[in-house]
């Protein structure tokens, strides 16, 4: 039981869930952000309607701070 627990608490700790909306249909994705990259802009496909999403944050101190999805259309 404790080493489970342990084991969950690192996970959250080198990874960090972040919570968005599709820019296109509005669906709340759930998202694992890598912290010990600071920087990183990519394209992620949205598991609903699957277009595009522009996908661009930060992370400092491991904590997000700056997250932007954008639609590619713009
Ligand atoms: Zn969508």
């Amino acid at each position: 039981m404790v080493f489970n627990l342990i084991r969950k608490l690192t996970f959250y700790q080198n990874m960090l869930e972040h919570f968005f909306s599709c820019p296109y249909c509005g669906a709340g994705i759930s998202m694992l952000l890598d912290p010990s990259i600071f920087s990183q802009q990519y394209i992620e496909d949205c598991e609903v309607c699957c277009n595009p999403i522009d996908i661009n944050y930060s992370v400092e101190d491991g904590m997000v701070m700056e997250f932007n999805a954008i639609s590619i259309e713009q």
